[in-house]
């Protein structure tokens, strides 16, 4: 059906308001989805100099990426089950991503226990290790090791002793804020001249001669408009099959959906412990608390991926204690758990106990320059919109490579986080109250970025206040988040901006003092500043409320 949206877009354009026809605006490609995938797409087509729009229906980061638990693997696991075309590209891409944005990924310490009549064997592991020095020419990241039982204990107390054989030690990578990565490459994207809008949903697709004419909702203002796009990159995770079918009913099923939970846990681990077997069993050490998990049921629709369930913790609980038994030593210790669906390529079978890790870009048949990007994770999402784009470039005649492996993003650029944060103190000592501790803090979330926030800091003594008393984040991050990176609610600031996104509280604490903050820049008048208070208090509680409602 026709969409029978006004062009107005953008919004308020004089000759619209003069009242004459204004054709829709058009781009060379439009994506649609701001998860990391979409958001890679965006930045990979702007730096080939395509005129490029990304609409995201929430926040950037609000789908699945937001929950992520960061992991980007280094390969091991996927040399030592023989799988060498994925050890390989996980190793390129650690490396790559370990380069472009330090700040953000960085080595985590990997414990594999190996028990009597499990599926693993310590003969195993250590073929795996070489195997994945001699793929990486010896050059795979910190050095792996096997260890005793005592050993692998004295490492990992959590670890049940009984039928320990030993373990594997070795290192992936993790991005503490798979959100932040967004943000950055939206950032990078803007940089480049994409225009990329939050709180904008695509709400059909019709093909019309040179391309496609999208109908796109503001959510804010519920406005709507009309764009027009060469080509189009759906890019919508979980919900790449509802998208596909706004532009044909006949869209063919392109992805199979996993739900995932992950609960936090009140305990200590020095190392990051994963059980193998299906459904694995993890324990991440974060900030103050542990990362758990996780139950990955087959679902059918994204809504099902929404909240968690219960039955499904209660099950997760017992298998929990069963396999890493010092992980929740007590069920008071649950802090709170989330849920998210995860997509994956339909063609892949049921995952076999290890990490869904197949992606595809296709331009569906028939449907020339609608290219669809499945199953790409916090790993293999640069390639997977490298192979979009690529496509997407041969369609349109483009003839220009990508450059997104070599190219930083926007707060990367910096070979070495610690000479880069020496500078930056260096540069702040003589500045007024930038204590150094602050200066590490900003640069570990922001990279080269934390100088646009230092500066705000600068520029008023009443943001380089402390949200709280044990607040690590301050008024400037706040005033940043809205002014730059697009921040319109609350659990934007929160959930997906600040640090306080991996504390235990996830912002309870500072939620007060942010709306404010966020009221002044916004100018919200107290009931829409109760309302966001009340809304953000509502989902932290459905989150903790869920795991007392499981251990009763
Ligand atoms: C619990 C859990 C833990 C995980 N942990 C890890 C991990 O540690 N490491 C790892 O590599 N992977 C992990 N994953 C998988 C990984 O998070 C996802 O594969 C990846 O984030 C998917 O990114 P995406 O951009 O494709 O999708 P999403 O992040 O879901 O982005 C899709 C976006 O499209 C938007 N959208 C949908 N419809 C429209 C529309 N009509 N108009 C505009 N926008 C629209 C949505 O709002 C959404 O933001 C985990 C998954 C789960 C569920």
């Amino acid at each position: 059906m026709r969409p029978t949206c006004r062009p107005i877009w953008p919004f308020g354009s004089s000759s619209e308001r003069r009242g004459s026809p204004v054709p829709p605006p058009s781009y060379d490609l439009a994506v649609v989805g701001g998860g990391i995938v979409g958001a890679a797409a965006a930045r990979d087509a702007a730096l080939r100099g395509l005129r490029v729009l990304l609409l995201e229906r929430g926040d950037w980061a609000s789908g699945t990426t937001g929950i992520a638990a960061g992991l980007v693997h280094s390969g091991f696991r996927f040399a030592r089950d023989r799988k060498f075309h994925l050890a390989l590209q996980c190793l390129r891409e650690w490396e790559t991503l370990h380069r472009l944005a330090p700040h953000l990924v960085q080595p985590l310490a990997v414990l594999i226990p190996v028990y009597r009549g499990g599926r693993l064997s310590l003969r195993r592991i250590r073929w795996g290790f070489r195997f994945y020095d001699w793929l990486s020419f010896g050059s795979g990241g910190p050095p792996r090791q096997i260890l005793s039982a005592r050993e692998a204990v004295r490492r990992a107390p959590a670890l049940s002793e009984e039928g320990l054989l030993g373990a594997g030690l070795f290192y992936d990578f993790r991005c503490l804020f798979p959100a932040r990565l967004v943000l950055e490459h939206v950032r990078s994207a803007q940089e480049e001249g994409a225009d990329c809008r939050n709180y904008h949903e695509v709400t059909s697709i019709r093909r019309v001669a040179e391309g496609f004419e999208l109908e796109v909702e503001d959510r804010e203002s519920a406005g709507r408009s009309c764009v027009r796009a060469r080509a189009v990159v759906n890019a919508a995770g979980p919900w790449i099959d509802e998208v596909g079918r706004r532009l044909t009913p006949d869209w063919p099923g392109r992805v199979r959906l996993l739900r995932g939970t992950h609960v936090w846990v009140d305990a200590d681990l020095d190392v990051a412990v994963w059980h193998e077997g299906y459904p694995p069993c993890f324990g991440i050490p974060r900030a103050q608390h542990v990362l758990a998990g996780w139950d990955l049921a087959e679902i059918s629709a994204p809504e099902e991926g929404v909240g968690p369930r219960a039955g499904d913790l209660v099950a997760w609980l017992g298998e929990a204690r069963r396999r890493i038994p010092g992980l929740v030593p007590d069920p008071s210790r649950l802090l709170l758990a989330e849920t998210g669906a995860w997509a994956v390529p339909r063609k892949d079978g049921r995952p076999s106990g290890d990490l869904p890790c197949e992606y595809e870009a296709v331009e569906e048949g028939g449907i020339s320059g609608f290219v669809t990007l499945a199953g790409g994770n916090l790993t293999l999402f640069r390639r997977l919109a490298e192979n979009g784009v690529d496509a997407v470039c041969k369609r349109l005649g483009v003839n220009r490579p990508g450059t997104t492996d070599r190219t930083p993003l926007a707060g990367g650029g910096f070979r070495d986080q610690v000479i880069f944060r020496e500078n930056l103190v260096e540069c702040t000592e003589n500045l007024p109250r930038i204590p150094r501790p602050v200066v590490d803090h900003l640069v570990g979330l922001y990279g080269r970025k934390a100088c646009e926030v230092l500066e705000l800091g600068l520029s008023d003594e009443e943001l380089r206040e402390r949200l709280g008393p044990d607040a690590k984040d301050h008024v400037a991050q706040v005033v940043y988040a809205v002014r730059a990176e697009q921040a319109r609610h609350l659990d934007d600031v929160l959930l997906r901006r600040l640090s306080t996104t991996i504390r235990p509280d996830r912002g309870l604490g500072v939620a007060e003092a942010v709306s404010r903050v966020m009221a002044r820049e916004l100018g919200w008048e107290e009931p829409r500043r109760r309302e966001e208070l009340e809304r953000f208090r509502a989902q932290i509680g459905a989150q903790m409320d869920a795991v007392r409602e499981a251990v009763r």
